[in-house]
């Protein structure tokens, strides 16, 4: 089922103003995994890809109810109307030392000036930025504070080649690592030797092969319920938003996986048996 087009819909139906977030109203929200975040709507910024069309979490949760959809959309409005007044405001109200941005939705060109202008004014805080679009990963500045996650399926691996040919023209490139978000019955070999930082296995389930990159999520996430918290969590951890998640990542190991062709497991239903096959996946972005 593909949750991320059922959800666009619904928002279409909404047929939201295009207003700015009133200045009384706070633009943070508050997640207890991730901490403060900058949510944004999907049906105006993302570019899904299959596997996140069928499991983003986002489209399916409580983000996904009207209130909140229309808290996303005015945010969204108020940052394309003036992404300088918008860092301003979410600098006055952050409280903690880190804020995701995206913890639902994706980048947009006003977006990286407000991210850009917002690194600067709170050299105290780390950014952890979350993106599936290459084109707006690579105009974010580089800044000490600030991390691009740049999310990855197997759907698309060409987003990463494609970012990583344009990062060798930037004179300064921002910090940047790669997560991987595992389809259903995929299997890795080779995972541990990718180059990625963070790995996240189908709806976070646990799993024993726990590579360095393995996610702690994966163990405190039971569907869709967290039970190890606070345990099992983004502040406990902080390796997205911290150098770890840099120090994991291995440039000349990302380029050689890239292009690795994906490996599934699947059943048999005449002789039991499971098999492994590989798939010549020729999958393209959507
Ligand atoms: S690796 Fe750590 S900081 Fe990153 S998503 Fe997982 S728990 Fe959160």
């Amino acid at each position: 089922m593909n949750i991320v087009k059922k959800l666009i819909t619904r928002y279409k139906k909404f047929n939201f103003k295009e207003n700015s977030r009133p200045e009384h109203l706070p633009i943070i929200s508050k997640n207890r995994i991730c901490g403060e975040t900058i949510n944004l709507p999907i049906a105006l910024t993302c570019q899904p890809t299959k596997v996140c069309s069928k499991t983003c979490y986002y489209a399916r949760d409580t983000t996904a109810i009207k209130n909140n959809l229309q808290k996303q959309t005015e945010v969204f409005y108020l940052i394309e109307n003036n992404p300088i007044h918008a860092a301003k405001r979410i600098s006055k109200e952050l409280t903690g030392d880190f804020l995701r941005w995206n913890g639902g939705g994706d980048l947009t060109d006003n977006t990286v000036i407000c991210i850009n202008h917002l690194a600067k004014i709170r050299p105290d805080v780390n950014f952890w930025i979350v993106t599936r679009k290459p084109k707006c990963a690579l105009k974010i500045k580089y800044s000490k504070n600030v991390y691009v996650q740049f999310s990855l399926d197997i759907s698309s691996k060409n987003r990463l080649i494609f970012f990583m040919n344009h990062l060798e023209k930037l004179i300064q490139p921002p910090q940047w690592f790669v997560s991987y978000q595992c389809d259903k019955n995929e299997i890795l070999p080779g995972i541990e030797n990718s180059g990625i930082s963070v790995l996240f296995y189908h709806n976070y389930k646990n799993n024993t092969l726990k590579p360095k990159s393995y996610c702690p999520l994966n163990d405190a996430i039971t569907k869709n319920r967290v039970k190890t918290y606070p345990n099992g969590n983004c502040y406990t951890c902080r390796r997205c938003f911290s150098d770890e998640s840099l120090l994991l990542k291995n440039e000349s190991k990302l380029k050689l996986w890239a292009v690795k062709k994906p490996v599934f497991m699947e059943k048999n239903n005449n002789d039991k048996h499971i098999q492994l096959r590989l798939f010549a996946s020729n999958e393209k972005d959507e």
